[in-house]
């Protein structure tokens, strides 16, 4: 029945970690900082379907901040500003986990609804360097339902 799956999904929550239910590193929508927001824009990332939309500078690992949808409510096309600007008015804070957090430390803090959206991020040992962080996911409360209802 659905409920035995879904108790079963739960259950399963307990041994995987974020690693498991993100959107990777590769299929992450995301824009870079200077693009331009002409009507063409707009419309393509509207019709990309997504709440929020990563901002990277350069590398598209390197995430400096977020674009979300609604942002562009007010937005008038014909000013043509870019992401950055747009960024900056409404500064939306970059939350980042690491790939082997347990799925239900994961959930507990999307729970408590400060923030709806993770980038995951690996550490990468370096030689004689100082260990970096590499983006690899994204993870989203929705991620972690489907995990629960097991939907895929
Ligand atoms: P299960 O063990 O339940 O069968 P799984 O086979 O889907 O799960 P997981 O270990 O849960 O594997 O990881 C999900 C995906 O994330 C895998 O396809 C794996 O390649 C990737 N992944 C896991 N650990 C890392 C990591 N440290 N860095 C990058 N990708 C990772
Ligand atoms: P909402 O449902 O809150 O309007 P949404 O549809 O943009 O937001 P979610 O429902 O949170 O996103 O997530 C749906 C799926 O899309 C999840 O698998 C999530 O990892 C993935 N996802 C969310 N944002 C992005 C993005 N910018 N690029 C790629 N995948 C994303």
């Amino acid at each position: 029945s659905d409920e035995f799956k879904m108790v079963l999904g739960a259950l399963e929550l307990y041994d995987k970690t974020v690693a498991h239910s993100m959107t990777r590193f590769e299929d992450i929508f995301s824009v870079p900082s200077y693009l331009e927001l002409n009507p063409t824009m707009v419309t393509q990332i509207l019709e990309m379907g997504y709440t929020r939309i990563p901002i990277y500078e350069g590398d598209p690992k390197n995430v400096v901040s977020l674009l979300f949808v609604k942002d562009l409510a007010l937005l008038d096309p014909q000013e043509n500003l870019k992401v950055m600007n747009i960024a900056n008015l409404y500064n939306h804070e970059v939350r980042r986990v690491l790939i082997d957090m347990p799925l239900r430390t994961m959930l507990e803090e999307f729970k408590r609804g400060e923030y709806h959206m993770a980038l995951v991020e690996k550490l990468v040992e370096q030689e004689d360097r100082d260990p970096v962080y590499e983006l690899c996911g994204l993870i989203t409360l929705e991620d972690i339902i489907e995990e629960i209802i097991q939907c895929e």
